[in-house]
C-alpha cells in the first residue's frame, strides 16, 4: 500500500525538474508551494530564475498554479510578476488545493503534481488527492525551532523514499542481468 507520507519523486530543487519529466508522468498541471520551495520566506518576489523556470513549464503547455498556506498579501505580491492561478491559505494537507486546481484547469487529480518542500503539507496534500507528490529540498534558511522539529519528523519518510528507490534500481538492474 502506498505510504501517503512518502513522496513519489524527490529533487534537490525545482530547477532539476524539467517539463519533459513532468509530461512523461502524464501530468498537465502543477500546484506549487512558495515558501522554501520557490524562494525563502524572506523573499517577496520571484527571482529571475524562478520566472524563467515557470515560463519554461508554461511554454511546454503545462498549467501552473500556486497553493500556499501563507496569507493573501504574501501570495498576491509574489504572484504579481507570474500571473498564475493562486490559492492562499490553502490549508494543505487538505485536498482543497488540488481540487481547486483541477476544477480551474479542467484536469483530473492524477494529471496534477504538487511540488513542495514539506512532507506533512505538500506531499500529504498530493497523496490524499491522488496527485503526484514531488518533494524538493527546502531552500536553506534559518529555520525556527518548530520547523527544525518538523524536519526531524520528516526524516523517516525521506529514508523510506530512498529505500524504495534503491529497491527499484536493484530490481531494474537484476532484470537487465537476466536478459543478458
Ligand atoms: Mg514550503
Amino acid at each position: 500500500m502506498k505510504n501517503l507520507f512518502v513522496p513519489d519523486y524527490m529533487f534537490d530543487d525545482i530547477y532539476a525538474i524539467t517539463p519533459e519529466f513532468i509530461k512523461s508522468l502524464g501530468v498537465r498541471a502543477l500546484v506549487l508551494d512558495i515558501d522554501n520551495t520557490l524562494v525563502t520566506y524572506a523573499v517577496e518576489e520571484p527571482t529571475e530564475e524562478v520566472i524563467a523556470w515557470v515560463r519554461g513549464m508554461q511554454a511546454a503547455g503545462l498549467r501552473l498554479s500556486i497553493a500556499s498556506n501563507n496569507h493573501e498579501p504574501r501570495v498576491a505580491k509574489f504572484n504579481e510578476k507570474l500571473g498564475l492561478f493562486i490559492m492562499c491559505e490553502s490549508g494543505k494537507p487538505s485536498r482543497k488545493a488540488v481540487k481547486n486546481a483541477c476544477a480551474h484547469f479542467g484536469v483530473k487529480p492524477q494529471e496534477c503534481a504538487v511540488i513542495g518542500d514539506q512532507i506533512f503539507t505538500d506531499v500529504l496534500c498530493a497523496s490524499r488527492s491522488g496527485a503526484v507528490a514531488i518533494l524538493v529540498k527546502p531552500i536553506p534558511y534559518n529555520e525556527n525551532l518548530f520547523f527544525r522539529f518538523k524536519r526531524v519528523c520528516e526524516k523517516p519518510f525521506i529514508r523510506a523514499y530512498k529505500r524504495r528507490e534503491a529497491k527499484k534500481a536493484k530490481k531494474a538492474e537484476n532484470s537487465k542481468e537476466n536478459k543478458k
